[in-house]
């Protein structure tokens, strides 16, 4: 019997998705007006070239047949092979995957690599599957994604709920379809079938060389910054560890089940092995247990957002104690929170550049694997540091030539970069 997978969605999950394309896309148009570009040449940018609808049969280890439903949306590829994550979540809704692809296309330009924007995502909760029923899913979405994607076409990654070892069954079902091995069809790989080392560590490491490279502008030294941390997985621990290796204090951090403080630092070391043992950062000897949203509002130089989107709202943003916000996770900030916050002279680091460190890895694995090469973490990671410097810097002198927020430099930048090779291909 076939089942078809229905999942209702909660009228705020709704609004908050309808928000993302509409935030990206209002965002877009304010930064056209920055860079000076013509409604007709921002046209293109603001919708997707293709939306691909999924359908992905699976046998069940009970031995019922299912039909999980999903999208990829590729949405422009002026400078190169579409870009960006599969997701697996209960939630996956069109309008959601289309504001990532939107975003995926900003961030690829405003880090100036050559690859374009996509996102796409199955309907399905990956913690009800067994590890086979994965494997199979994820091999039936190679096939139903066929000549969708390639190399040189549309190079998929990891994203919520799907990890390397998917990864490395997308690109041996696609080397199946195609007669030949293709590791570079997706990212995000286990080091072992091809993918790049550092890349575990690599967007963590990316909002601290971002950081780095404009801290004299923020006036701030990171050897003596305060820094709180509003979750701690995989980038919120890394941009954590990486601040707290270059001498800052690491004085707040959270996850889901809740925070901790100490106004004089916390011992991430000690901390993390807490965290191994209890599974979570909560009850950390020596702290003192603040919400998640408390968190937000406490004194601090850098304040990193790395768990969820829309965390610092209207309500909040006026009570934000800090002079430096980096976007680690993707649209943590609303835009009537981020009116607010530039008022009071606080700078915001849009998540375009701030997280940007995970897709530009994945580019030098793209071309590890098209270069049949292997480079080392330490190569890998300095390389990272260059490109995050420099887009960092170019994002920098952008604001201050146009005097305009970081974001809207980030984005306008973007567009130009966008608008330049549309052109260039007949396509503006
Ligand atoms: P993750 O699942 O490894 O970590 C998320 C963390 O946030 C966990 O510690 C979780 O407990 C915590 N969390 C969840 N709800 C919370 C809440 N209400 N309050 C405080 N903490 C909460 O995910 P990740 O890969 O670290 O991604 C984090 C963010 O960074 C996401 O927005 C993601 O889109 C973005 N991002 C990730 C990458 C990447 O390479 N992983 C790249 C670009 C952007």
């Amino acid at each position: 019997m076939t089942v078809f997978y229905e999942l209702r969605l909660s009228r705020d999950f709704l609004e908050s998705i309808m928000s993302l394309i509409e935030e990206v896309r209002g965002r877009m148009r304010l930064a056209a007006e920055v860079a000076g570009l013509s409604s007709e040449a921002l046209a293109p940018l603001l919708r997707p070239a293709r939306r691909i609808d999924l359908k992905i049969p699976l046998r069940l280890d009970s031995g019922e047949e299912r039909v999980y439903e999903g999208y990829r949306v590729q949405w422009n590829d002026a400078l190169g092979p579409f870009k960006g994550g599969l997701r697996y979540h209960p939630q996956v809704d069109l309008a959601e995957v289309e504001g990532l692809a939107a975003l995926m296309m900003l961030k690829c330009a405003a880090v100036n690599i050559p690859f374009g924007g996509a996102k796409g995502g199955v309907r399905v909760d990956p913690k009800t599957l067994s590890r086979s029923e994965l494997e199979r899913l994820t091999r039936g979405l190679a096939s139903s994604l066929g000549g969708n994607i390639g190399p040189t076409i549309d190079v998929p990654a990891p994203d919520v709920g799907t990890t390397s070892e998917m990864m490395d069954w997308l690109a041996d079902e696609y080397g199946k379809m195609v007669g030949q091995s293709e590791p570079a069809v997706v990212t995000g790989k286990t080091v072992s079938r091809g993918g790049s080392e550092g890349r575990d560590v690599a967007t963590g490491a990316g909002v601290f060389d971002v950081f780095e490279a404009l801290e004299g502008h923020f006036a701030l030294d990171s050897k003596n910054a305060a820094v709180v941390v509003q979750g701690f997985g995989n980038v919120g621990a890394e941009a954590a560890r990486q601040f707290a290796e270059h001498g800052a204090s690491v004085v707040a951090v959270s996850d889901s089940r809740g925070g901790v403080y100490n106004a004089n630092g916390l011992n991430l070391a000690a901390l993390e092995s807490h965290k191994e043992t209890t599974g979570t950062v909560s009850d950390f000897p020596g702290s003192r247990a603040v919400s998640s949203k408390e968190l937000l509002t406490l004194p601090s130089d850098i304040l990193v957002p790395a768990a969820l989107e829309n965390q610092l709202t209207a309500e909040n943003a006026p009570f934000i104690k800090t002079k430096v916000i980096l976007e680690a996770a993707n649209g943590p900030t609303t835009p009537e929170a981020e009116r607010e916050i530039l008022k009071r002279g606080i700078y915001v680091v849009p998540d375009v550049l701030a997280n940007a460190g995970g897709v530009v890895v994945s580019g030098f694995e793209w071309r590890q694997n098209r270069e049949n090469a292997r480079w080392s973490r330490a190569e890998v990671l300095s390389r990272l540091k260059a490109v995050m410097s420099a887009a960092a810097t170019d994002v920098w002198e952008y604001s201050r030539r146009h005097e305009t927020s970081l974001r809207l430099a980030a984005y306008a930048l973007a567009l130009e970069r966008l608008a330049a090779a549309e052109r260039s291909r007949g396509r503006g």
